[in-house]
């Protein structure tokens, strides 16, 4: 019998007055608190994150790991942006600037306000998995407020990961939660409205990682053997700390974007980025790195205007 509990809890009807469930799974180990509970999905078209709780599931439930407290996964968190393949909601908000909602307010307030009581309120701890919006890639990092003792503590125990500071911007999940106290991570992960496998394992890891930073698991990855779908996961020159700021760096002409490196890569400033070539090829400007840093996530479709975001470059290396 498997040691998770397969749960739901009804919101509000849609216009066809079919109403809402939400599913979510629970592993209750030796006692109910503490509790980490795990979102994806809070945009609705970025999938990877739900991959990434499936195999977290799938893998906890085969190696039957001992679990401290226990572990909520709430595979997609803005079911109606989900079901429309959005990342807003039917009424065009944002789900990610509404927490921590509002009972009577607007239907995205409500909605936060479903998710922030039945699922947030009650965990201890908190990770949100996300995705790049907007035609964008990110490689696998993770985010956290590393001005926070806490929290720079439980980063420290990370191996091998992107991470970078940062509280979230006021009504997201990890804003909210954060003033609360909670400790709470963002993992992000590759592009919206795909299952990439590596990208999803790498997610997992990092996943399995958190889980054993907080203390709910003890995750040995040499004893317990490779992941599922963690082979070729591109992550193993990540150096043990965090990067303190983040800069976009934006198309200087329109045309089109060949980027010349990938996102992960380390680099240096005045290094080539990438090239934008006019309609025939010829090349009309270098994108040049401004910083020594980190590539986060970079823009994927080659068509560009003056002002797109190309590369999200983390810079500031700070050790633990
Ligand atoms: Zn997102």
């Amino acid at each position: 019998m498997s040691r998770w509990q397969q749960k739901s809890i009804p919101f509000e009807a849609d216009a066809s007055e079919r109403p809402w469930s939400f599913p979510y799974l629970l592993l209750e180990g030796e006692a109910a608190h503490p509790k980490v509970t795990i979102i994806a999905a809070i945009h609705g078209d970025e999938l990877n994150g739900i991959r990434i709780l499936h195999e977290l599931a799938a893998y906890l439930e085969e190696t039957g790991i001992p679990v401290k407290g226990s572990i909520c996964l709430v595979p997609v968190a803005n079911l109606m942006g989900y079901t429309n393949h959005s990342r807003y909601l039917p009424d065009r908000r944002d789900l990610n600037r509404m927490f921590p909602g509002l009972r009577e307010g607007s239907e995205g307030a409500r909605l936060a306000y479903f998710i922030w009581s039945h699922f947030a309120c009650d965990a201890d701890f908190l990770v949100d998995v996300h995705s790049g919006s907007y035609n964008r890639w990110n490689f696998p990092h993770v985010r956290g407020d590393m001005k926070n003792e806490t929290m720079r503590f439980y980063a420290s125990r990370l191996q091998d990961q992107l991470i970078l500071t940062s509280t979230g911007v006021i009504g997201s999940l990890r804003k909210e939660a954060g003033k609360l106290n909670k400790p709470v991570f963002l993992i992000e992960a590759g592009e919206t409205g795909r299952f990439e496998k590596k990208i999803v394992g790498a997610g997992l890891v990092i996943l399995l990682q958190i889980l054993d930073a907080f203390g709910f698991i003890k995750y040995n990855a040499e004893k317990i053997g490779t992941p599922i779908g963690l082979q070729n996961a591109p992550q193993k020159e990540a150096p043990r700390g965090y990067y303190r700021k983040a800069i976009w760096q934006r198309a200087t002409h329109a045309g089109l974007f060949i980027p010349r490196v990938d996102a992960g890569a380390y680099v240096s400033r005045g290094d080539v980025l990438g090239d934008i070539t006019d309609l025939l090829g010829k090349k009309r400007a270098e994108i040049l790195a401004h910083e020594d840093g980190r590539i986060l996530g970079m823009h994927l479709h080659p068509q560009v205007v003056p002002g797109r975001a190309l590369f999200h470059v983390a810079y500031d290396f700070k050790k633990f």
